[in-house]
Protein backbone atom coordinates (compact mmCIF):
# COMPACT_ATOMS: atom_id res chain seq x y z
CA UNK A 1 0.00 0.00 0.00
CA UNK A 2 1.25 3.50 -0.87
CA UNK A 3 0.49 7.17 -0.31
CA UNK A 4 -2.04 7.08 -3.24
CA UNK A 5 -4.06 4.01 -2.49
CA UNK A 6 -7.66 5.15 -2.54
CA UNK A 7 -9.80 3.59 0.18
CA UNK A 8 -12.96 2.60 -0.34
CA UNK A 9 -15.74 2.73 2.15
CA UNK A 10 -17.70 0.16 2.45
CA UNK A 11 -21.03 2.33 2.82
CA UNK A 12 -20.86 6.24 3.06
CA UNK A 13 -24.54 7.54 3.53
CA UNK A 14 -22.72 10.90 3.24
CA UNK A 15 -22.00 10.87 -0.42
CA UNK A 16 -25.78 10.32 -1.35
CA UNK A 17 -25.95 13.95 0.67
CA UNK A 18 -22.85 15.45 -0.76
CA UNK A 19 -24.02 14.59 -4.05
CA UNK A 20 -27.66 16.34 -4.04
CA UNK A 21 -26.65 18.76 -1.75
CA UNK A 22 -28.39 21.94 -3.13
CA UNK A 23 -31.61 20.15 -3.70
CA UNK A 24 -31.40 18.65 -0.60
CA UNK A 25 -30.88 21.81 1.84
CA UNK A 26 -33.62 23.59 -0.21
CA UNK A 27 -36.25 20.73 0.50
CA UNK A 28 -35.07 20.73 4.21
CA UNK A 29 -35.02 24.54 4.52
CA UNK A 30 -38.76 24.74 2.87
CA UNK A 31 -39.51 22.59 5.55
CA UNK A 32 -37.98 23.69 8.23
CA UNK A 33 -39.33 27.70 7.30
CA UNK A 34 -42.96 26.18 7.03
CA UNK A 35 -43.63 26.05 10.59
CA UNK A 36 -45.07 22.87 10.31
CA UNK A 37 -42.92 19.39 11.52
CA UNK A 38 -44.60 16.44 11.77
CA UNK A 39 -47.75 15.06 9.37
CA UNK A 40 -47.91 18.11 7.54
CA UNK A 41 -47.81 18.86 3.81
CA UNK A 42 -44.13 17.36 2.82
CA UNK A 43 -45.58 13.68 4.27
CA UNK A 44 -48.82 13.94 2.57
CA UNK A 45 -47.14 14.13 -1.08
CA UNK A 46 -43.96 12.08 -0.37
CA UNK A 47 -46.51 9.37 0.34
CA UNK A 48 -48.21 10.50 -2.98
CA UNK A 49 -44.92 10.35 -4.55
CA UNK A 50 -43.72 7.07 -3.08
CA UNK A 51 -47.02 5.40 -3.65
CA UNK A 52 -46.81 6.33 -7.41
CA UNK A 53 -43.70 5.18 -7.59
CA UNK A 54 -44.26 2.31 -6.42
CA UNK A 55 -47.51 1.93 -8.26
CA UNK A 56 -49.78 1.03 -5.43
CA UNK A 57 -53.21 2.85 -4.24
CA UNK A 58 -51.13 4.00 -0.99
CA UNK A 59 -48.70 4.66 0.94
CA UNK A 60 -47.67 5.15 4.76
CA UNK A 61 -44.85 7.08 6.12
CA UNK A 62 -43.53 6.49 9.69
CA UNK A 63 -40.70 6.96 11.59
CA UNK A 64 -38.69 3.69 10.77
CA UNK A 65 -38.56 0.54 9.07
CA UNK A 66 -39.18 -1.35 12.33
CA UNK A 67 -42.42 0.59 13.13
CA UNK A 68 -43.02 -0.16 9.29
CA UNK A 69 -43.87 -3.66 10.18
CA UNK A 70 -45.00 -3.46 13.61
CA UNK A 71 -47.52 -0.71 12.13
CA UNK A 72 -48.56 -3.22 9.04
CA UNK A 73 -49.05 -6.71 11.24
CA UNK A 74 -51.40 -3.91 13.84
CA UNK A 75 -53.64 -3.12 10.98
CA UNK A 76 -54.44 -6.35 9.95
CA UNK A 77 -55.24 -7.34 13.48
CA UNK A 78 -52.15 -9.74 14.31
CA UNK A 79 -50.88 -9.58 17.67
CA UNK A 80 -50.96 -11.61 20.82
CA UNK A 81 -52.03 -15.49 20.11
CA UNK A 82 -50.93 -15.38 16.73
CA UNK A 83 -47.48 -16.88 14.69
CA UNK A 84 -45.67 -14.86 12.21
CA UNK A 85 -43.42 -16.84 9.76
CA UNK A 86 -40.00 -15.29 8.78
CA UNK A 87 -36.43 -15.74 8.47
CA UNK A 88 -33.30 -15.66 10.58
CA UNK A 89 -30.88 -14.83 8.07
CA UNK A 90 -32.28 -11.03 8.15
CA UNK A 91 -31.69 -7.36 10.08
CA UNK A 92 -32.61 -7.82 13.80
CA UNK A 93 -35.66 -5.32 12.95
CA UNK A 94 -37.74 -7.99 11.56
CA UNK A 95 -38.07 -10.41 14.11
CA UNK A 96 -38.25 -7.14 16.60
CA UNK A 97 -41.15 -5.97 14.81
CA UNK A 98 -43.33 -9.43 15.15
CA UNK A 99 -42.44 -9.31 18.67
CA UNK A 100 -43.61 -6.06 19.15
CA UNK A 101 -46.76 -6.80 18.35
CA UNK A 102 -47.59 -9.75 20.61
CA UNK A 103 -47.40 -11.97 18.46
CA UNK A 104 -45.13 -15.52 17.81
CA UNK A 105 -42.01 -15.57 15.12
CA UNK A 106 -41.60 -18.52 13.47
CA UNK A 107 -37.91 -18.50 11.96
CA UNK A 108 -37.91 -20.23 8.13
CA UNK A 109 -34.50 -21.44 6.44
CA UNK A 110 -33.11 -19.71 3.32
CA UNK A 111 -32.15 -20.93 0.08
CA UNK A 112 -28.25 -21.55 0.22
CA UNK A 113 -28.26 -19.34 -3.70
CA UNK A 114 -30.03 -16.47 -3.04
CA UNK A 115 -30.39 -15.88 1.02
CA UNK A 116 -33.91 -15.74 0.40
CA UNK A 117 -36.69 -17.61 2.64
CA UNK A 118 -36.60 -21.54 1.57
CA UNK A 119 -39.90 -21.72 -0.84
CA UNK A 120 -40.48 -25.37 0.35
CA UNK A 121 -40.03 -24.74 4.16
CA UNK A 122 -42.33 -21.73 4.08
CA UNK A 123 -44.85 -23.88 2.11
CA UNK A 124 -44.32 -27.17 4.35
CA UNK A 125 -44.96 -25.16 7.67
CA UNK A 126 -48.21 -23.59 6.66
CA UNK A 127 -49.25 -27.03 5.24
CA UNK A 128 -48.14 -28.53 8.84
CA UNK A 129 -47.26 -26.13 11.29
CA UNK A 130 -44.88 -27.37 13.86
CA UNK A 131 -47.10 -28.15 17.29
CA UNK A 132 -47.86 -26.37 20.20
CA UNK A 133 -47.71 -22.54 18.27
CA UNK A 134 -50.26 -20.33 17.95
CA UNK A 135 -52.35 -20.20 14.48
CA UNK A 136 -50.09 -18.78 11.63
CA UNK A 137 -51.26 -15.64 10.64
CA UNK A 138 -48.91 -13.98 8.66
CA UNK A 139 -45.52 -14.47 6.73
CA UNK A 140 -42.75 -11.55 6.74
CA UNK A 141 -40.26 -12.86 3.19
CA UNK A 142 -37.60 -10.62 3.12
CA UNK A 143 -36.08 -9.18 -0.39
CA UNK A 144 -32.47 -9.66 1.01
CA UNK A 145 -29.48 -7.60 -0.39
CA UNK A 146 -31.91 -6.02 -2.88
CA UNK A 147 -32.65 -9.40 -4.37
CA UNK A 148 -36.92 -10.64 -4.73
CA UNK A 149 -37.89 -13.89 -2.74
CA UNK A 150 -39.31 -17.06 -4.32
CA UNK A 151 -41.96 -15.09 -4.07
CA UNK A 152 -44.78 -17.00 -6.23
CA UNK A 153 -44.82 -20.00 -4.18
CA UNK A 154 -45.50 -18.29 -0.77
CA UNK A 155 -48.12 -15.98 -2.64
CA UNK A 156 -50.05 -19.47 -3.39
CA UNK A 157 -49.54 -20.97 -0.08
CA UNK A 158 -50.71 -18.06 1.79
CA UNK A 159 -53.48 -17.28 -0.69
CA UNK A 160 -55.01 -21.42 0.41
CA UNK A 161 -53.98 -21.31 3.88
CA UNK A 162 -55.80 -17.59 4.32
CA UNK A 163 -52.39 -16.30 5.61
CA UNK A 164 -51.60 -12.85 4.85
CA UNK A 165 -48.17 -11.65 3.16
CA UNK A 166 -46.31 -8.72 4.49
CA UNK A 167 -42.91 -7.87 1.87
CA UNK A 168 -40.11 -6.50 3.79
CA UNK A 169 -38.58 -4.47 1.18
CA UNK A 170 -36.34 -2.52 3.42
CA UNK A 171 -33.08 -3.67 1.17
CA UNK A 172 -35.13 -3.74 -2.31
CA UNK A 173 -36.47 -0.35 -3.39
CA UNK A 174 -37.00 -0.95 -6.86
CA UNK A 175 -35.98 -5.05 -7.13
CA UNK A 176 -38.38 -6.74 -9.46
CA UNK A 177 -39.70 -10.15 -10.21
CA UNK A 178 -40.88 -11.19 -13.31
CA UNK A 179 -41.24 -7.57 -14.69
CA UNK A 180 -42.92 -6.81 -11.29
CA UNK A 181 -42.06 -4.79 -8.59
CA UNK A 182 -41.55 -5.87 -5.14
CA UNK A 183 -44.05 -4.76 -2.42
CA UNK A 184 -47.04 -5.11 -5.07
CA UNK A 185 -47.44 -8.73 -5.06
CA UNK A 186 -48.12 -9.34 -1.40
CA UNK A 187 -51.21 -7.67 1.06
CA UNK A 188 -48.63 -4.73 1.91
CA UNK A 189 -44.75 -4.05 1.74
CA UNK A 190 -42.63 -2.62 4.44
CA UNK A 191 -39.07 -0.21 3.17
CA UNK A 192 -36.42 1.02 6.02
CA UNK A 193 -35.82 4.30 5.10
CA UNK A 194 -32.44 4.02 7.43
CA UNK A 195 -29.66 6.52 5.01
CA UNK A 196 -27.51 3.40 3.95
CA UNK A 197 -30.78 1.68 2.39
CA UNK A 198 -31.64 2.16 -1.67
CA UNK A 199 -33.94 5.50 -0.99
CA UNK A 200 -32.80 6.55 2.65
CA UNK A 201 -33.63 9.74 4.66
CA UNK A 202 -30.56 11.61 6.74
CA UNK A 203 -32.27 10.44 10.13
CA UNK A 204 -35.03 7.54 10.25
CA UNK A 205 -37.61 7.23 8.75
CA UNK A 206 -40.21 4.34 7.63
CA UNK A 207 -43.17 3.59 4.65
CA UNK A 208 -45.62 0.85 3.65
CA UNK A 209 -47.49 0.57 1.06
CA UNK A 210 -50.48 -1.49 -0.32
CA UNK A 211 -53.66 -1.45 -2.29
CA UNK A 212 -55.92 -1.78 0.95
CA UNK A 213 -57.28 1.39 1.17
CA UNK A 214 -58.76 0.51 4.28
CA UNK A 215 -55.71 -0.84 5.90
CA UNK A 216 -53.85 2.03 5.01
CA UNK A 217 -56.46 4.25 7.19
CA UNK A 218 -56.36 1.78 9.80
CA UNK A 219 -52.44 1.99 9.69
CA UNK A 220 -52.70 6.07 9.21
CA UNK A 221 -54.89 6.08 12.62
CA UNK A 222 -52.49 3.65 14.85
CA UNK A 223 -49.20 5.59 13.81
CA UNK A 224 -51.17 8.96 16.01
CA UNK A 225 -52.33 7.54 18.69
CA UNK A 226 -55.44 5.57 17.20
CA UNK A 227 -57.30 9.27 15.92
CA UNK A 228 -59.49 8.56 13.67
CA UNK A 229 -59.73 12.82 14.14
CA UNK A 230 -57.23 15.22 16.38
CA UNK A 231 -57.67 14.01 20.13
CA UNK A 232 -60.24 11.32 19.88
CA UNK A 233 -58.63 7.70 19.65
CA UNK A 234 -60.42 5.36 18.05
CA UNK A 235 -58.70 2.69 18.19
CA UNK A 236 -55.14 1.95 20.32
CA UNK A 237 -52.20 3.68 18.80
CA UNK A 238 -48.54 4.26 19.00
CA UNK A 239 -46.62 7.34 18.02
CA UNK A 240 -44.51 6.34 15.11
CA UNK A 241 -44.29 9.67 12.47
CA UNK A 242 -42.12 10.53 9.23
CA UNK A 243 -41.18 13.90 10.30
CA UNK A 244 -41.65 17.10 8.05
CA UNK A 245 -37.79 17.79 7.09
CA UNK A 246 -36.99 14.18 6.20
CA UNK A 247 -40.26 13.80 3.79
CA UNK A 248 -39.34 17.00 2.34
CA UNK A 249 -35.41 15.20 1.66
CA UNK A 250 -36.58 11.58 0.86
CA UNK A 251 -38.81 13.51 -1.91
CA UNK A 252 -35.58 14.97 -3.23
CA UNK A 253 -33.80 11.51 -3.14
CA UNK A 254 -37.04 9.60 -4.65
CA UNK A 255 -35.85 11.40 -7.83
CA UNK A 256 -32.55 9.76 -8.06
CA UNK A 257 -33.38 6.01 -6.35
CA UNK A 258 -33.77 5.03 -9.78
CA UNK A 259 -30.65 6.37 -11.13
CA UNK A 260 -28.65 4.71 -7.93
CA UNK A 261 -30.53 1.55 -8.86
CA UNK A 262 -28.53 1.11 -11.94
CA UNK A 263 -25.74 2.66 -10.90
CA UNK A 264 -25.22 -0.01 -8.22
CA UNK A 265 -25.97 -2.80 -10.76
CA UNK A 266 -23.06 -1.21 -12.96
CA UNK A 267 -21.00 -1.48 -10.05
CA UNK A 268 -22.36 -5.05 -9.49
CA UNK A 269 -21.61 -5.88 -13.13
CA UNK A 270 -17.81 -4.65 -12.88
CA UNK A 271 -17.27 -6.68 -9.60
CA UNK A 272 -18.92 -9.76 -11.41
CA UNK A 273 -15.86 -9.34 -14.40
CA UNK A 274 -13.30 -9.01 -11.94
CA UNK A 275 -14.52 -11.69 -10.07
CA UNK A 276 -14.75 -14.29 -13.03
CA UNK A 277 -11.42 -15.52 -13.10
CA UNK A 278 -10.88 -16.16 -9.28
CA UNK A 279 -11.83 -18.70 -7.01
CA UNK A 280 -14.98 -16.34 -5.68
CA UNK A 281 -18.44 -16.42 -7.51
CA UNK A 282 -20.61 -13.68 -8.41
CA UNK A 283 -23.88 -13.23 -6.18
CA UNK A 284 -26.34 -16.00 -8.01
CA UNK A 285 -29.24 -13.63 -9.87
CA UNK A 286 -32.73 -15.52 -9.30
CA UNK A 287 -33.88 -16.43 -12.78
CA UNK A 288 -36.60 -13.36 -13.84
CA UNK A 289 -35.20 -11.18 -11.20
CA UNK A 290 -34.37 -7.40 -11.24
CA UNK A 291 -31.53 -7.50 -8.44
CA UNK A 292 -31.04 -3.85 -7.24
CA UNK A 293 -27.50 -4.66 -4.98
CA UNK A 294 -28.22 -3.38 -1.53
CA UNK A 295 -25.50 -4.94 -0.86
CA UNK A 296 -22.83 -7.40 -3.03
CA UNK A 297 -22.47 -10.27 -0.87
CA UNK A 298 -19.71 -12.77 -1.41
CA UNK A 299 -19.27 -16.80 0.08
CA UNK A 300 -15.92 -16.77 1.56
CA UNK A 301 -15.61 -19.71 3.79
CA UNK A 302 -11.97 -17.93 4.95
CA UNK A 303 -13.72 -14.51 5.76
CA UNK A 304 -11.88 -13.30 8.41
CA UNK A 305 -8.63 -13.65 6.14
CA UNK A 306 -10.10 -11.96 2.82
CA UNK A 307 -11.20 -8.95 5.16
CA UNK A 308 -7.65 -8.55 6.54
CA UNK A 309 -6.45 -8.52 3.23
CA UNK A 310 -8.75 -6.79 1.41
CA UNK A 311 -8.51 -3.82 4.51
CA UNK A 312 -4.73 -3.95 3.57
CA UNK A 313 -5.45 -2.96 0.16
CA UNK A 314 -7.27 0.19 1.24
CA UNK A 315 -10.94 -2.04 0.38
CA UNK A 316 -13.59 -2.18 3.39
CA UNK A 317 -15.87 -5.20 3.55
CA UNK A 318 -18.77 -5.29 5.84
CA UNK A 319 -20.90 -8.58 7.23
CA UNK A 320 -24.75 -8.80 7.00
CA UNK A 321 -25.17 -10.24 9.10
CA UNK A 322 -22.50 -11.85 11.75
CA UNK A 323 -25.27 -13.43 13.57
CA UNK A 324 -28.57 -15.07 12.81
CA UNK A 325 -31.18 -13.95 15.00
CA UNK A 326 -32.07 -17.02 16.66
CA UNK A 327 -28.36 -17.33 17.90
CA UNK A 328 -28.49 -13.98 19.43
CA UNK A 329 -28.55 -13.73 23.03
CA UNK A 330 -31.87 -12.30 23.24
CA UNK A 331 -33.46 -15.18 21.44
CA UNK A 332 -31.15 -17.72 21.92
CA UNK A 333 -33.15 -21.24 22.83
CA UNK A 334 -36.49 -19.21 23.06
CA UNK A 335 -37.10 -18.25 19.09
CA UNK A 336 -39.40 -21.18 17.17
CA UNK A 337 -37.70 -22.68 14.24
CA UNK A 338 -38.84 -24.18 11.33
CA UNK A 339 -38.38 -28.07 10.91
CA UNK A 340 -34.75 -27.35 8.61
CA UNK A 341 -33.70 -25.74 12.09
CA UNK A 342 -32.27 -22.99 10.18
CA UNK A 343 -28.74 -24.97 9.16
CA UNK A 344 -28.18 -23.10 6.07
CA UNK A 345 -28.68 -19.56 7.85
CA UNK A 346 -25.65 -20.40 10.13
CA UNK A 347 -23.58 -21.24 7.45
CA UNK A 348 -24.46 -17.65 5.41
CA UNK A 349 -23.83 -16.08 8.89
CA UNK A 350 -20.37 -17.79 8.88
CA UNK A 351 -19.71 -17.04 5.16
CA UNK A 352 -21.45 -13.64 4.16
CA UNK A 353 -19.28 -10.83 2.91
CA UNK A 354 -20.50 -8.01 1.31
CA UNK A 355 -17.97 -5.74 -0.49
CA UNK A 356 -18.59 -1.65 -0.80
CA UNK A 357 -21.52 -0.62 -2.79
CA UNK A 358 -23.14 2.38 -2.83
CA UNK A 359 -24.09 4.78 -5.71
CA UNK A 360 -21.94 7.88 -5.34
CA UNK A 361 -18.63 5.37 -5.42
CA UNK A 362 -16.61 6.53 -7.97
CA UNK A 363 -15.24 5.26 -11.24
CA UNK A 364 -12.31 5.43 -9.63
CA UNK A 365 -12.97 3.39 -6.56
CA UNK A 366 -14.98 0.43 -8.22
CA UNK A 367 -11.81 0.19 -10.32
CA UNK A 368 -9.71 -0.38 -6.94
CA UNK A 369 -11.88 -2.47 -6.11
CA UNK A 370 -11.90 -4.75 -9.36
CA UNK A 371 -8.05 -4.78 -9.68
CA UNK A 372 -7.77 -5.90 -5.71
CA UNK A 373 -10.27 -8.90 -6.86
CA UNK A 374 -8.61 -10.10 -9.87
CA UNK A 375 -5.67 -10.25 -7.76
CA UNK A 376 -7.66 -12.37 -5.47
C1 LIG B 1 -33.06 -1.95 7.77
C2 LIG B 1 -34.01 -3.08 7.84
C3 LIG B 1 -35.14 -3.08 8.69
C4 LIG B 1 -35.37 -2.06 9.76
O1 LIG B 1 -35.38 -0.78 9.44
P1 LIG B 1 -35.15 0.40 10.49
O2 LIG B 1 -35.50 1.59 9.66
O3 LIG B 1 -33.73 0.37 10.92
O4 LIG B 1 -36.10 0.20 11.61
C5 LIG B 1 -36.03 -4.14 8.61
N1 LIG B 1 -35.81 -5.16 7.77
C6 LIG B 1 -34.73 -5.22 6.98
C7 LIG B 1 -34.55 -6.39 6.07
C8 LIG B 1 -33.78 -4.20 7.00
O5 LIG B 1 -32.70 -4.29 6.22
Amino acid sequence: MNATTITVPQADPGAGYRAHKEEIDAAALRALGSGWYILGKEGEAFEKEYAAWQGQKRAVGCANGTDALALTLRGMGIGPGCTVVTVSHTAVATVAAIEMTGATPLLVDIDPDTFTMDADELVAVLEDPPPGLPPIRAIIPVHLYGQACDLDPMLAACKAHGVMLIEDCSQAHGATLTGRKVGTMGDAACFSLYPTKNLGALGDGGVLTTDDEALADRIGAIRQYGWKERYISDGVGVNSRLDEIQAAILRVKLNYLDAGNARRQAIAAAYDEALAGTRYAAPIRREGSGHVFHQYVLRVPERAALMARLRAEGVATAIHYPSPVHLQPAYRGRTALGPAGCAETARAAAEVMSLPMFPELTDAQVGHVCTVLRGL
